[in-house]
């Protein structure tokens, strides 16, 4: 039979850091230390494992422990407590086939548990906290994994990668191109062509016809129907000829808005959830989530006139909604495209 590499050490065929030694035990540190002290205590008598143990070895055993516990009080960690570990075949994690003990110390090596018995001849401190490290990361992992994938299959995903939009101001050129004169028409007279035919049944309700918008029953359905009727959204009768201007798109202010809204041929958009939407909008408006606009563009396409200007809205602000319709609409060669950018938040005060 092949000799162990322990016995090689024993006949001194092979190199060690021996730290005891008897007629019958020895000592040596171990090659690959998983604790500050980590000792080997090795019989000399060839033993394979703790199963091949026989009645004659039984005070050889006793005598390994006596010789662990002077090692410790030698190396200092008797008072602290170190641990005393004999592997035993695969399961057990053996690797030497020649009966040996472990004794680790020097740090506080932790409870012993299923997962640190695994690891206890390699890391037995460590095995405990890589093994919580791996949980958890391993936890973090299928998290994340499932989050990607969620917001993959929701049509209201969140970008990874924030779009950068075509952010161009309009100029007052711009916009006197398609409307009946360039007088800003924000009078009161002017202001009520904008108004719903509604009738609001609460005083809220009121407040809110009062800012020029339809009423809260609007459902999504009714939005589909919106965004169809749009293309009738009354055009100013002496508005300039239209020029198109394909992938065209500025953002522009309320007075700007207004005067497009009441001196051009236009197509309005709220580019607002249609919860939002149906909640209140600008009267002709019609509806095309900007979220969801990727799954819209058959309708926008077979909605959205060419002869006319597009005015699309939504929240305000940063106007992402509507700069995604827009970039929809630009790249069918849609044009000119206006974002108004004050959007519902601000057209709701200043028609208040
Ligand atoms: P087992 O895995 O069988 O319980 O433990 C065997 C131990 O022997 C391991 O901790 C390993 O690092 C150690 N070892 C393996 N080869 C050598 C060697 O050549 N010299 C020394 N000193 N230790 C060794």
């Amino acid at each position: 039979m092949q000799q162990t590499i322990f016995q090689r050490i024993i006949t001194r065929e092979i190199p060690a850091a021996i730290e005891y030694e008897d007629e019958e035990i020895i000592v040596i540190r171990d090659i690959a230390p998983s604790a500050p002290v980590h000792l080997l205590i090795i019989p000399k008598r060839v033993i394979p494992t703790i199963n091949d143990i026989a009645e004659e070895d039984v005070q050889l055993v006793g005598k390994i422990h006596c010789i662990a516990a002077n090692m410790a009080r030698k190396f200092g960690i008797a008072e602290q407590g170190y641990r005393l570990v004999t592997n035993c075949n695969d399961y057990g994690g053996q690797t030497v086939f020649h009966l040996h003990t472990h004794l680790l110390g020097g740090e506080p090596l932790g409870r012993m548990n299923s997962s640190s018995v695994t690891h206890a001849t390699t890391t037995p401190s460590r095995s405990i906290t890589s093994t919580a490290v791996f949980d958890v990361a391993v936890f973090v992992l299928v998290a994340i994994g499932l989050a990607i994938g969620f917001n993959a299959m929701n049509p209201k995903a969140i970008a990874w990668i924030k779009p950068e939009f075509e952010r161009q101001l309009a100029t007052q050129n711009d916009i006197n191109k398609y409307v009946q004169n360039t007088a800003s028409p924000t009078t009161q007279t002017q202001q009520q062509a904008q108004q719903p035919q509604v009738q609001p049944t609460t005083d809220t309700a009121r407040k809110t016809t009062t800012l020029a918008v339809n009423t809260a029953t609007a459902t999504t359905a009714q939005s589909t129907t919106a965004a169809q009727n749009a293309t009738s959204t009354q055009p100013a009768a002496a508005a300039p000829a239209f020029t198109p201007e394909p992938g065209v798109v500025r953002e522009i202010s309320y007075d700007m808005f207004v005067r497009l809204l009441e001196g051009s041929k236009h197509y309005l958009i709220d580019a607002r959830s249609a919860e939002k939407f149906a909640q209140g909008h600008i009267n002709g408006a019609a509806n095309y989530f900007g979220g969801e606009v990727q799954s819209r563009i058959p309708d926008l396409l077979s909605n959205v006139p060419r002869d006319r200007v597009v005015l699309i809205y939504c929240d305000g602000g940063e106007c992402e909604l509507s700069h995604h319709v827009a970039d929809v609409l630009k790249q069918f060669g849609y044009g000119p495209i206006f974002i108004y950018t004050g959007g519902w938040a601000e057209w709701t005060s200043k028609r208040k």
